[in-house]
């Protein structure tokens, strides 16, 4: 998207679901369009794109959504809610699985901003050390999967990838973060890294796609317990089984991954 969107104006903005929005439709449109990009980053699930009048354009696609590029002779994905043209006719549309929000807010009132205000470190951040993971671990209530569901404490792993995160680190969802011994967390760190990379350089989950429409390639092949119930565990063969862990699934090799360590 930095490559792409980075340095252009936009020229025209579509929005099929203002619901999505924190203001009126034409409040958003006045105050975006003429606006130059200045820089997009993300932190978890939020997107920020940050504009020349020093506002912030928050973008999060709740479920997920398709963020797709265009240029100008491109044909338009069929259903789209969203659109950016930007002065060179080229720009993006957005499919929104599920609902999403697209916030305008002044870059001054970001850090007080209730929704973003509070996100955790990103896995994939240059701030993500194993320092800075151990001390936020420190003096945690609650097990581990917990802790890293909420985006507070690690802001963008999802419930697809701490399946295999856990199973590689040997900790079952379930530990207490109290429990958790210094190998251990440091195991879980490396594992962090190495799932998240690896889906990355695949492009993605199987059912997203990139900038360009492109799919990922990081699914069923890949997984190695995750969303396998009955399967063996490729470590120990013991059956993998699939357990409730609050309002979510785990899946789990009981081996591998013993609750009473
Ligand atoms: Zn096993």
């Amino acid at each position: 998207m930095t490559k792409e969107i980075v340095g252009k104006r936009i020229s025209q903005v579509e929005v099929a679901n203002p619901k999505c929005l924190n203001m009126p439709f034409e409040q958003f449109q006045k105050a975006i369009v003429g606006k130059t990009i200045k820089s997009v980053v993300n932190r978890g699930k939020w997107l920020f794109i940050k504009l020349g009048s020093d506002h912030v354009l928050l973008f999060n696609p709740g479920m997920g959504a398709d963020m797709i590029h265009f240029k100008s002779d491109d044909k338009l994905p069929e259903k789209y809610h969203i659109k950016f043209t930007l002065h060179d006719a080229t720009g993006f549309t957005i499919r929104v699985w599920w609902f999403c929000y697209l916030h305008l807010i002044s870059a001054n009132k970001l850090s007080e901003y209730k929704l973003t205000a509070k996100l955790g470190m990103t896995p994939m951040g240059k701030g993500f050390t194993v320092d800075n993971f151990k001390q936020s671990l420190d003096k945690k209530r609650g097990n581990i999967k917990t802790f890293l569901l909420d985006q507070k404490n690690l802001a963008g792993i999802g419930n697809v990838y701490i399946q295999d995160i856990l199973f590689n680190a040997k900790i079952h969802p379930e530990r207490p973060v109290s429990s958790l011994a210094d190998r251990e967390i440091e195991a879980l760190y490396k594992s962090i890294k190495s799932v998240l990379n690896e889906s990355i350089k695949l492009g993605g989950l199987t059912y997203e796609k990139d900038f360009y429409g492109n799919k990922g390639g990081y699914g069923m092949g890949q997984f190695k317990i995750a969303y396998k119930p009955g399967k063996p565990c490729p470590k120990c063969k013991t059956t993998i089984q699939k357990i409730k862990t609050g309002s979510t699934s785990s899946f789990i090799c009981p081996t591998c991954q013993p609750l009473n360590e």
